[in-house]
């Protein structure tokens, strides 16, 4: 399965779940490259200089650490953060070709841009203790829920500005590989609004769907 959403669309938790409930490999991009890295292959030391040096892995790169994982995996897996290029489509299809593996089903969450910018702005990171919250969560007095300070700060890179350029640059790149993947696989889109678990329910109906289909 592959599971796609915008930054803040909850799919990282979504795929978690899943893996726990459908009993998949939960495979995500963050995951991959800190395993690349911590095998010491010459291909996990690669990678290490590509992100200390602060760059974006290219496609090539990319590809082989999911060569890599899925070889080692088997089926059975959920796909989360990957792929995010029509090359890296391409090279995904040729690879699950080679391996004699098909994806059972595409989600697409679908999170309203608004949503998005009100989960992700309205996080706040608390001075005293460090916890991160949203400003909803904030107890009674406008404090910290867990320490009670008053020091509470927008995380930079959750700024309003900086969340719509991220998703502006999500729906030019992604767009197109949520097509694309759809022309290969089943691919449903999921409402992604509401509680976790409501959204859970959706992606295992649709599920359930695709199996029998
Ligand atoms: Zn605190």
């Amino acid at each position: 399965m592959i599971l796609m959403g915008p930054p803040g669309s909850g799919k990282g938790t979504q795929a978690a779940v899943l893996a726990w409930f459908q009993d998949l490999r939960h495979v995500s991009t963050g995951d991959m490259l800190r395993a690349a890295v911590a095998s010491g292959s010459a291909l996990g030391k690669r990678v290490e200089g590509i992100m200390a040096a602060g760059e974006l892995v290219p496609d090539d790169v990319m590809m082989e650490i999911v060569k890599e994982r899925l070889e080692e995996l088997g089926e059975g897996w959920v796909l989360d953060g990957f792929p995010r290029t029509a090359e890296q489509v391409a090279g995904l299809v040729e690879l699950l070709d080679g391996l004699g593996q098909e994806v059972g089903l595409v989600v697409d969450l679908q999170v309203p841009d608004e949503e998005i910018v009100r989960r992700l702005a309205g996080r706040v990171t608390c001075g005293d203790c460090g916890h991160t919250t949203s400003r909803d969560a904030l107890d009674p007095d406008g404090g910290c829920p867990d320490c009670g300070g008053r020091t509470l700060h927008v995380r930079v890179d959750d700024a309003e500005e900086t969340v719509r350029r991220r998703l502006d640059v999500y729906r030019a790149t992604t767009g197109p590989v949520a097509e694309a993947l759809g022309r290969r696989y089943p691919l449903r889109r999921v409402e992604g609004v509401g509680a976790p678990d409501a959204v859970a329910q959706r992606i295992a109906s649709a599920l359930e769907a695709a199996d029998q289909a």
